[in-house]
C-alpha cells in the first residue's frame, strides 16, 4: 500500500470543526494528502483548533472548485456513502473497500470521496466512483458525522499497512495503467455522442442508458489501453455514419 497515493476527498464539507477532525483522523492513521473541493469557510481556526498536531495535513490541503479537478487523474475513485440509490452500484463495507484501495495504491492515484454533511454525496458524484464504500451501521441510524467516517476509513487502511493482509496481488504484470478519470469522462461524452448519432440514444428521453453504461465501464476498471481501443471504435464508426438528426428523428444529409 502507497499512503502517499491516497487522497481524501471532501466534498462541499460546511463546518470547518469537522475539516480540522478530519485531518487529525487522517494524520493518527498516516495519511496526509487532503484535497477540499469548495469548502464553505477554510482555513478557519475552528478548523485548526480542531486538527490539534496534523496542522500540517491542514497546511498542505488542495483547495479546488470541481471533483474534475480533485480526482482527474485517480485512476481508481471510492465514494463514501451510507444511502441506497436508484441504480445499484458495486458496494462494499469499509474492510473489504480498503483492502482494494491498498491494492490499487500500488500502480495509481486513488481517491475516497466524502459528501457535505447535511446530504452526502449527489447522484452524479456517486456516479463518478469505481466503487462504493459503506460502514455497517446500525439500520436505525447509518449516517456517521464526516470525520468519524473518515476515521473509520483511515483506521481499516492503516490496519491493512500494519498487518500486510493485502491480497496477493494478481495483476502484477499488467501492461498499461489504470484510465485516468479525466480520460473516463472524455470517453463518456464521446460514447454519448456516438449513440445519439447512430440513433440509439435519444437525448430528449435519454432515460437511464448513459448511467448504466457508466456503470459498466466503471465496474470494469478499463486501463488506458482499453480506454484507446473504445475510442478508436467510437472513431470509426462516426466516420461511418450519417447522423441522426433527433429533431425531424431523420438522417441528415
Ligand atoms: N445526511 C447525509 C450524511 C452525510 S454524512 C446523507 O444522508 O447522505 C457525511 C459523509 O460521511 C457522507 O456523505 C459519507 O461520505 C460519509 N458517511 C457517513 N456515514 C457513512 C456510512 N455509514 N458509510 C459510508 N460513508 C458514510
Amino acid at each position: 500500500m502507497h499512503p502517499d497515493r491516497i487522497r481524501i476527498v471532501l466534498i462541499e464539507p460546511s463546518h470547518p470543526g469537522n475539516i480540522g477532525a478530519v485531518a487529525r483522523a487522517m494524520k493518527n492513521m498516516g495519511l496526509s494528502r487532503l484535497v477540499l473541493v469548495s469548502p464553505e469557510q477554510f482555513p478557519d481556526p475552528q478548523a485548526t483548533w480542531r486538527a490539534v498536531s496534523a496542522a500540517d495535513v491542514l497546511e498542505n490541503a488542495l483547495v479546488v472548485q470541481s471533483l474534475d479537478e480533485a480526482i482527474g487523474d485517480c485512476g481508481f475513485v471510492v465514494g463514501a456513502s451510507a444511502k441506497d440509490r436508484r441504480i445499484p452500484w458495486p458496494v462494499l463495507d469499509a474492510r473489504k473497500a480498503c483492502a482494494e484501495i491498498a491494492v490499487s495504491s500500488r500502480d495509481t492515484e486513488v481517491a475516497v470521496l466524502f459528501g457535505r454533511e447535511d446530504n452526502g454525496l449527489a447522484n452524479e458524484e456517486l456516479m463518478r466512483c469505481n466503487l462504493h464504500l459503506a460502514i455497517p451501521t446500525s439500520e436505525v441510524y447509518s449516517s456517521l458525522n464526516l470525520a468519524m467516517a473518515v476515521q473509520i476509513v483511515a483506521y481499516e487502511l492503516h490496519m491493512h499497512r500494519v498487518g500486510e493482509s493485502l491480497p496477493e496481488q494478481a495483476d502484477a504484470d499488467w501492461d498499461a495503467a489504470p484510465a485516468t478519470q479525466d480520460n473516463m469522462e472524455r470517453f463518456f461524452v464521446h460514447l454519448e455522442q456516438t449513440l445519439s448519432e447512430i440513433g440509439f440514444l435519444n437525448p430528449a428521453a435519454p432515460r437511464q442508458l448513459m448511467p448504466r453504461l457508466r456503470r459498466l465501464y466503471s465496474r470494469l476498471r478499463l486501463d488506458e489501453m482499453e480506454l484507446n481501443i473504445l475510442r478508436g471504435m467510437l472513431t470509426e464508426t462516426q466516420k461511418r455514419i450519417d447522423p441522426v438528426d433527433w429533431s425531424t428523428r431523420k438522417r441528415g444529409g
